[in-house]
């Protein structure tokens, strides 16, 4: 399969017919398989013979939606959780213990920080939040204990890039591993491994699926860091269901042309929205006003399909063009078919202290945007509506 092409690999890679030859995949929705004798029982559980055992670390539907993202992301190696917060906690687990510190982008998932700055550091892990562009900051922030260097790129919501082979090389002259959350770019556009990224944790909740139907994640990377994690969840049980599995497999195939043509729609959105009276900045990668645009050039396909933009008049003016539109999706959710938009200040990041919103620049007037499939002309006006108010 190594030789195919990315779209190929997306419908093809993974599959293992049964003996009833069924052309799409099977989904297998059971918890366990039976075995010919006492001795292949004895045989599987030890290892000595390859071959299913049990769900919580065994099954077919799973191990073909790992086999497909792990072609996908270029991996040796990739283990599915129940969900994209699993799929970190279980690295982590693997990866680290007491005394150990990890270095972090201040630009992550809400319940990334609250992961690592509060559990973990129960645990004696400590971690440092470091400006997500700031790669010197990285560098200062390294110890003798760092052992990861986690980022986001984009990063939510003010789409950040970071410059991930840069970073690489600074993770590995510190002995650490870099780990990169791909769930805003997937391999569709981003493939962190070949920059030079250890792992990729994935919120397969998000893109992978696409269509906002189940929670799934993964680790994708080096063979000997996902044994390790595939150690912990056989052990600790963060596993997928067969049936989650199954619909993120069948999501990859079409996960390409659903990236490029949301992407598409968030580009055209983007300049439609900075040109728009009462923006006053429009945050994303595909434009030429990004801090970052040239990174990203280089490092992703393309922009992504998720935007967000500063509206003049603070919380009254974003909260009135929320409730202005009568089609976009108001939820948190992203990656999915159909656009949402959310006020992050209030929401996804409501939790922060005021002081840290406005340090990390998540004003009072921004909103984000996910941009789905709907023709981009019914979202400009379903935000005009708003923006005119
Ligand atoms: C949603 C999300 C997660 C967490 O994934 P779940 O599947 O909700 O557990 C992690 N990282 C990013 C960037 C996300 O958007």
């Amino acid at each position: 399969m190594d030789d195919f092409d990315f779209d190929t690999l997306g419908v093809r890679a993974g599959i293992e017919r049964s003996q009833f030859n069924e052309h799409s995949e099977a989904l297998y929705l059971t918890s366990s398989f039976v075995f010919d004798s006492a001795a292949q029982a004895a045989a599987r559980f030890s290892g000595e013979e390859a071959g299913n055992v049990y769900a919580r670390f065994s099954n077919p539907t799973v191990t073909a939606m790992q086999q497909r993202l792990a072609a996908l992301e270029g991996a040796p190696a990739c283990v599915a959780t129940a969900s994209g917060m699993s799929a970190i906690l279980s690295l982590a687990m693997a990866t680290l213990q007491a005394g150990d510190h990890i270095i972090a982008s201040r630009g992550l998932f809400g319940a990334t920080q609250q992961l690592f700055g509060t559990i973990l550091a129960k645990f004696g892990i400590d971690t440092s939040f470091v400006p997500t562009t700031d790669l010197a900051a990285y560098q200062a922030a390294l110890r003798p204990r760092t052992r990861l260097v986690f980022i986001e790129t984009p990063s939510n919501p003010l789409t950040e890039v970071v410059d991930i082979a840069a970073l690489a090389a600074i993770a590995h002259d510190g002995g650490a591993l870099l780990a990169v959350d791909n769930c805003f770019c997937t391999p569709a556009l981003q493939r962190p491994l070949a920059l030079g990224a250890d792992v990729v944790v994935h919120s397969a909740t998000k893109y992978l699926d696409g269509q906002g139907r189940v929670l799934g994640g993964a680790v994708a990377g080096r063979a000997d860091v996902v044994d390790e994690v595939y150690k912990f969840l056989r052990t600790a049980g963060p596993s997928i269901s067969p049936f989650n599995a199954w619909v993120i497999l069948k999501g990859l195939e079409t996960l390409r042309i659903r990236m490029e043509a949301q992407s598409a729609g968030a580009l055209a959105l983007a300049r439609w929205l900075e040109a728009q009276p009462g923006v006053l900045r429009v945050h994303y990668p595909g434009l030429a006003s990004h801090p970052q645009h040239g990174l990203a050039l280089r490092q992703q396909k393309c922009g992504g399909a998720i935007l967000s933009f500063e509206v003049d008049g603070g919380r009254e003016r974003a909260w009135r063009v929320v409730d202005a539109t009568r089609m976009i999706s108001i939820t948190a959710n992203l990656g999915d078919t159909k656009t949402t938009i959310t006020h992050p200040a209030s929401t996804t990041h409501g939790r922060i202290s005021p002081e840290a919103r406005a340090a990390a620049g998540i004003g009072e007037g921004l909103l984000r945007i996910a941009v789905g499939l709907e023709a981009v002309d019914d979202l400009k006006a379903d935000l005009a509506r708003g923006l005119a108010a």
